[in-house]
């Protein structure tokens, strides 16, 4: 039986712990803004309780979710199928009900992709990028799938580097290499895109430096940070100084949000709602 009009359709977050989460604000403002009849409910969920949050969710009709760590990994075996990116990656942070079925998706590297697109087609490009984590993974496949040519994985430690490249050599036809980050890094002067992907920069530690030589970063470059907070990033800011076109991290999190939404209500909504609310949180 459908259930009453009268009842919102239920989004969320499952978490653990259920941090202060700016994305609740993000994704409210933008149901509030466009009058979307939905929900979006942060969740504490533990590892053990995961199955039956899941199971919650169905018995409930909740039109998606997303989760963060530790729960981006586990919850595949929940779920009834897996979009393209999210099963290369092996990690979901979005499930989406399509015909009463929880697909997996993972909007990390989307969101980057989609601000990426606003000033480069990535189709072609060389793109340098720093880290090998969870959001580097994410950016590097969403963007070897977009046609990026070549991607150089610069990280710290060379296990997680190299697993990310044979990913993307093994997954996708972009060519990956890696290199150990060692000293100020020389951006080389084909490059097009300068990503951070690591989380050096966030809030509290805001003077922390990225180890890049600055002279290398020209004016044709984009330089693109995936920090949120505070999003005019040391590097943002040096990169800025020297003429290259900046994408902060704000963007990509107001991204993932908009795309979100639309798997989730089918709406189209205006981002410039959910970028005031986060930089109202955040700080411009
Ligand atoms: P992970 O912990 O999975 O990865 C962190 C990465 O940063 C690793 O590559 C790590 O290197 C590197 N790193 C951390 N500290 C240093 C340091 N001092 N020097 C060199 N390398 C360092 O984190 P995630 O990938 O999940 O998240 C990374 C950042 O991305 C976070 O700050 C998060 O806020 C942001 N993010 C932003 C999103 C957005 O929408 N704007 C979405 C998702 C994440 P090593 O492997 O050597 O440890």
């Amino acid at each position: 039986m459908p259930a009453p009009d009268f009842l919102p359709a239920l989004t969320g977050s499952f978490a653990q712990p259920a941090a202060e989460n700016p994305t609740v604000d993000m994704i409210e403002a933008a149901y509030q803004h466009h009058g979307l009849h939905f929900r979006y409910i942060n969740c504490e969920v533990s590892s053990a309780s995961l199955a039956d949050a899941v199971r919650g969710a169905r018995a409930m009709g909740w039109a998606g979710f997303n989760c963060s760590l530790p729960h981006k990994v586990a919850v595949i075996d929940l779920l009834d199928g897996l979009g393209e990116s999210a099963a290369i990656m092996g990690a979901v942070n979005c499930a989406v009900r399509r015909d009463g079925q929880y697909i997996g998706e993972n909007t990390d590297g989307k969101g980057f992709l989609e601000s990426l697109k606003s000033v480069v087609d990535p189709a072609g490009k060389s793109i340098v990028m720093f880290g090998a984590g969870g959001a580097a993974r994410a950016i590097g496949v969403e963007t070897a799938l977009a046609g990026a040519r070549a991607i150089t994985v610069v990280n710290r430690s060379a296990e997680r580097g190299q697993a990310l490249v044979d990913l993307l050599n093994d997954m996708t036809d972009a060519q990956a290499s890696f290199v150990q980050w060692e000293g100020d890094y020389d951006v080389s002067t084909g490059s097009d895109v300068v990503v951070n992907a690591t989380s050096i920069g966030l809030f509290p530690d805001v003077d922390a430096r990225i180890p890049v030589n600055l002279d290398t970063l020209t004016p044709g470059m984009v330089v693109a940070d995936v920090i949120p907070n505070p999003p005019r990033t040391r590097l943002i800011r040096d990169a800025e100084r020297r003429g290259c076109t900046v994408l902060d991290g704000l963007g990509m999190l107001v991204n993932q949000g908009v795309i979100s939404i639309k798997y989730w209500t089918g709406a189209d909504v205006e981002p410039s709602a959910m970028r005031d609310k986060l930089e109202s949180i955040f700080g411009g």
